[in-house]
């Protein structure tokens, strides 16, 4: 079923609510793949009803082309969710419905992580990501709703938007989906030609690497070592490799004994901003 009104989305969900069914929530953005199939398949082994919303939110965009260029394709989509969940109920709102006349972000307090990798790199970034998640949440009002660890940093935003707003959702954490040679699924990979997608597998290579090395080097040498790789691949170019403490999500140099690490990465290959990220431990 395929919902492009607010209104009518509340009505049907207000139905499904009364008979005591559970409601999950997958925001996207659209052009789907394996990765959102796993987030859909985890939110319905929890909740009775699953909302998939297809939003590309412009507030979230720094980059103009970035915003133009993202790969839409919603009938294509719908037909994805027709094989493969076919109950499920697909929200696709314009950006009017979303943000009526005012498309702009509202000021949030996430913490001093939003200061590093994509909050440094993608000013505003994650401000448009709070502001399209809350009046989501308000229009859906899930029970629970799914997120990524392709994209850590946000899945931690989301969850301290929620303790911001006080909107009464579980936010839920979904493992990485990847290819089988590594490579995480993105629906920015589908502007990849099939020689990128290969090169593309040098982002999981250079993870892997750093997760192998963390035991028995220190977080500079890790980080040189890294950069130096995506040196030697010039169709890179390496926005940032940091690794950070988990407790915080801040970039550090220091291990600190008995904590766990992280280790994110951010590259454009060609045009194309890919970001990927593993736990070293
Ligand atoms: P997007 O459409 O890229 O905004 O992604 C929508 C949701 O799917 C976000 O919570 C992402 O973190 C999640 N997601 C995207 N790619 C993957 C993947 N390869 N594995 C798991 N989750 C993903």
């Amino acid at each position: 079923m395929v919902i492009n009104s607010k209104i009518s989305l509340q009505e049907t969900l207000e139905i499904a609510k009364k008979e005591g069914e559970t409601i999950g929530l997958v925001p996207t953005m659209g052009a789907l793949h394996e990765g959102h199939l796993s987030l859909i398949n985890f939110a319905y082994s929890q909740c009775d009803r699953v909302v998939v919303s297809i939003f590309v939110n412009p507030t979230q965009f720094n980059n103009t082309s970035d915003l133009e260029k993202y790969p839409r394709n919603v009938s294509k989509d719908t037909e994805f969710l027709k094989d493969h969940n076919p109950e499920t109920i697909v929200f696709t709102p314009e950006v009017e419905e979303i943000y009526s006349d005012k498309v702009e972000t509202e000021p949030f307090e996430f913490g001093n992580f939003v200061n590093f990798m994509e909050g440094e790199f993608r000013t505003g970034h994650f401000e448009g990501v709070g502001s399209v998640l809350k009046r989501l949440f308000d229009i859906v009002k899930p029970d629970k709703a799914f997120f990524g660890e392709k994209d850590y940093q946000q899945l931690m935003v989301v969850k301290k938007l929620v303790e911001i707003t006080g909107q009464d959702v579980e936010i839920m954490g979904c493992p990485t989906s990847r290819n089988e040679f590594g490579l995480a699924q993105s629906s920015r990979n589908f502007r990849l030609n099939d020689a990128q997608l290969k090169e593309a597998e040098l982002i999981h290579e250079a993870l892997t690497k750093a997760k192998n090395r963390f035991s028995t080097n220190s977080i500079e040498t890790i980080e040189k070592e890294i950069e130096q790789l995506f040196q030697s691949h010039p169709s890179f170019e390496l926005e940032y490799f940091s690794i950070v403490n988990e407790k915080d999500l801040i970039p550090t140099k220091t291990k600190e004994p008995g904590e766990k690490h992280r280790a994110f990465i951010a590259a454009f290959l060609g045009e194309v901003r890919l970001i990927d990220n593993m736990a070293l431990y």
